[in-house]
């Protein structure tokens, strides 16, 4: 974080500093981090207090506490009247102050992916078209990017409270599983160019229904000025609703299928199965267009890589500067890894997380690989009352594609046997699924693990992996 002494911290905040004024360069919510010279921020969650483990944070090197209640401490305190709010206030603060160039993305599925591919691009801004550094060391540090999947309010400003004066560019991701989630991280991030990069049944526990995801989602849109851009997925179902609501801001659209300022031609897969296809990119006096071959499997992945390339170009990246960005981004661990198997075995390892869209993507990476294909499966999550349809619908997805063997377990999957009927097995748990896996393997499978982060189903893939 920039430094920035208790006082005027205190000052934004409306808060009360009692004790010792010094200047800080961290913030942090978590007591069992190193929280050397930090400042300390004791929230209050449905199911904890940080105000008990305010000794624990002081043991760890806190230099300064924010709370909500005055406690007993040597160390300087900023007393507030809500800890979480004020840590959303901060963040607007640092964000202000640095004031980088802001990238906000949302949407149901590959938002982690559109951030690494977008931060590996934006690290390339700087150097020449040879490939040599105008920023010789500093190179990496132009860009802030949400780390891991920290994407929720709390997530979010504590990834804004990273931002250095050296930043130029933040990218930050945001998740939602209620309405006003989004619209309080784009409060705080301000983002300049914003992205919904599409629109599922995910998280429809907290939403009811997808036109609610949706509207959830839009709030990222509302949230730009007039001088923001909404990057628009013209594949995406709301598209044309969107257009038409968010008329005052700038808009680049993406499509794999239409026309579009960004689209693609030429999509297949290389020998490896990874993603090669033609960008082209349409202005007002006509295209451009370059070969990008992506170190990630996946054809859902053109239409990731395609938003990438808008919010770049509408940031002044060149076309040759994005091609080398994107190609350089590798897979995210979880997502799409190919990864050699017992006995000759190919896995593909989608265990992150699944919704319906991803799951349907990842049997399209399945299915494109020659050999038996084998499609292991654990719930998806947070699917409401739509969730039975949604299991057999990727039953009947999966029969239709040609996959040939099932392996499922979990609660829900058993919609998922039914409807793929022959070639399916349900099973009580994950031992015996492996079991039976493990027992029928030869060297021409090719076997998709994928379920929720619930499902845990990466425990199968080290199965799989081991004792080889
Ligand atoms: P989360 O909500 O967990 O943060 P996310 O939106 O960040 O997820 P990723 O982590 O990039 O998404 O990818 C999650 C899963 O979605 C992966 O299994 C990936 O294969 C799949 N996926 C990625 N991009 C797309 C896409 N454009 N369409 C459909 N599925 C996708
Ligand atoms: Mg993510």
């Amino acid at each position: 974080m920039i430094p920035l002494k208790l006082s005027e911290i205190a000052k934004f905040c409306a808060g009360e500093l009692v004790g010792a004024d010094l200047t800080v360069e961290k913030v942090l919510t978590d007591s069992r981090a190193d929280c050397t010279g930090a400042l300390f921020i004791a929230l209050v969650g449905e199911r904890f207090d940080a105000h008990e483990f305010i000794d624990v944070a002081e043991n760890q090197g806190a230099a300064a506490l924010m709370v909500s209640k005055k406690v007993e401490t040597a160390l300087p305190q900023i007393i507030v009247d809500d800890t979480e709010k004020s840590l959303g206030q901060l963040a607007r603060l640092v964000r202000q102050e640095v004031n980088p160039k802001v990238v906000g993305i949302t949407g149901s599925a590959g938002k982690t992916t559109v951030k690494e591919l977008v931060a590996s691009v934006l690290h390339l801004k700087g150097t020449d078209l040879k490939g040599n550094d105008l920023r010789e060391n500093d190179l990496k540090e132009n860009v802030l990017a949400t780390k891991g999947n920290f994407n929720n309010h709390i997530g979010v400003p504590l990834t804004l409270l990273e931002l250095k004066k050296e930043h130029e560019y933040a990218v930050i991701e945001m998740g939602a599983n209620h309405q006003g989630e989004i619209a309080y991280c784009a409060s705080l991030a301000m983002p300049d160019v914003s992205v919904i990069n599409n629109v599922e049944p995910a998280h429809l526990e907290g939403f009811g229904s997808i036109e609610g995801v949706a509207k959830a989602k839009s709030e990222i849109y509302q949230a730009l000025g007039v001088n923001g851009t909404a990057i628009i997925n013209l594949d995406c179902e709301f598209a044309s609703q969107w257009q038409e609501e968010f008329i005052d801001c700038h808009k680049v659209t993406v499509s794999r299928h239409k026309d579009a300022h960004f689209s693609a031609n030429n999509v297949h897969l290389n020998s490896e199965g990874l993603v090669t296809f033609e960008l082209i990119k349409r202005h007002l006096t006509g295209k451009e267009s370059t070969t990008i071959s992506l170190q990630l499997a996946g054809f859902h992945n053109v239409s990731n890589a395609l938003v990438a390339a808008a919010i770049c170009s509408q940031l002044d990246v060149d076309l040759d500067t994005i091609k080398r960005g994107l190609e350089e981004a590798g897979a995210v661990k979880g997502r799409l890894n190919l990864i050699a198997g017992q006995q000759g075995t190919l896995i593909i390892d989608d265990t992150y997380n699944a919704s319906v869209g991803s799951v349907k993507a990842a049997i399209d990476v399945l299915v494109s690989k020659a050999g038996e294909h084998v499609f292991v499966f654990g719930d998806m999550g947070e699917l409401g009352s739509e969730s039975a349809h949604y299991h057999k619908e990727i039953g009947h997805y999966a029969k239709k594609k040609g996959v040939s063997k099932l392996y499922a377990t979990g609660k829900e999957v058993a919609h998922t046997v039914e409807s793929f009927g022959q070639g399916a097995k349900y099973f009580a748990d994950k031992e015996a699924l492996i079991a039976t896996l493990l027992s029928e393997l030869n060297s021409t499978q090719i076997i998709l693990v994928k379920g929720s982060r619930s499902a845990r189903m990466e425990q199968v893939v080290q199965a799989l992996q081991e004792s080889q």
